[in-house]
C-alpha cells in the first residue's frame, strides 16, 4: 500500500510575506497538514482505501478518514495556489474571461468570495470552481469539506480555520481575506480549469 506524502511547496516559507508570514507557513503547512497526512496514512490500513486516490476517498469515505483526507485535498490545493505578492495581482486569459461572464467583473466576484468567507460561520473553506458546463460558482464549504463531494471542479481556496490566519491577523479575518488576493498565482488556478 502507499503512504501519502506532505507536500513541497512550491516557494521558500517566506515567499508569502507579508501576507502570510514564514511563522504561519511553518505552522500551518509543517505542523496542520503534516498531522493530517500523519492522521490519514495511519488510518488507511484495513480501511478498504489503502490504494484510493485522494480525490476517491474523500467522496466515498466517512468520519476520521474523510476528514483528514478532506484537509490533505483542500491544503495541497490551497499551498499550491500561491506565488510571491504583486501588486494590483489580477487573472489573465481564460479564466479571467470566465471569471467577467458568471460575476460581471473582476471586482464583483473578488468581492462575493470575500464575503462567503467572512461570513462562513466556524471552521471551513470558500472556494471558486467550475461545475459541468464549465461555470464558475462559489460555494461554501464547512470544516474539511471540498467541492469534488458535489461534482464541482476546485480552482481556488481560502482557507478560513482560525489557523490559517491567526498568528498575523489574529481576529481580523477580513483582512486576511483581503490580502490574500495579492498572492494568488493566477496561471495555475487556470490550469485547474478543465473546459
Ligand atoms: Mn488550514
Amino acid at each position: 500500500m502507499k503512504n501519502f506524502a506532505l507536500m513541497a511547496l512550491p516557494y521558500e516559507a517566506n515567499a508569502l510575506e507579508p501576507v502570510i508570514s514564514r511563522e504561519t507557513i511553518a505552522f500551518h503547512h509543517g505542523k496542520h497538514l503534516a498531522a493530517y497526512v500523519n492522521n490519514l496514512n495511519a488510518l488507511l490500513p484495513g480501511s478498504g482505501f489503502e490504494d484510493a486516490l485522494l480525490e476517491e476517498i474523500v467522496c466515498r469515505a466517512e468520519g476520521g478518514i474523510l476528514n483528514n483526507a478532506g484537509q490533505i485535498l483542500n491544503h495541497n490545493l490551497y499551498f499550491g495556489q500561491f506565488t510571491a505578492p504583486k501588486q494590483d495581482n489580477a487573472p489573465t486569459g481564460r479564466i479571467a474571461a470566465a471569471i467577467v461572464r458568471d460575476f460581471g467583473s473582476f471586482e464583483a466576484f473578488k468581492e462575493a468570495f470575500q464575503k462567503a468567507g467572512t461570513t462562513l460561520f466556524g471552521s471551513g473553506w470558500v472556494w471558486l470552481s467550475a461545475n459541468k458546463d464549465g461555470h464558475l460558482v462559489i460555494t461554501q464549504e464547512g470544516n474539511a469539506a471540498n467541492p469534488v463531494q458535489h461534482g464541482l471542479c476546485p480552482l481556488l481556496t481560502f482557507d478560513v480555520w482560525e489557523h490559517a490566519y491567526y498568528l498575523d491577523y489574529q481576529n481580523r479575518r477580513p483582512d486576511h481575506l483581503a490580502a490574500l488576493w495579492q498572492i494568488v498565482d493566477w496561471d495555475t488556478v487556470e490550469q485547474r480549469m478543465k473546459l
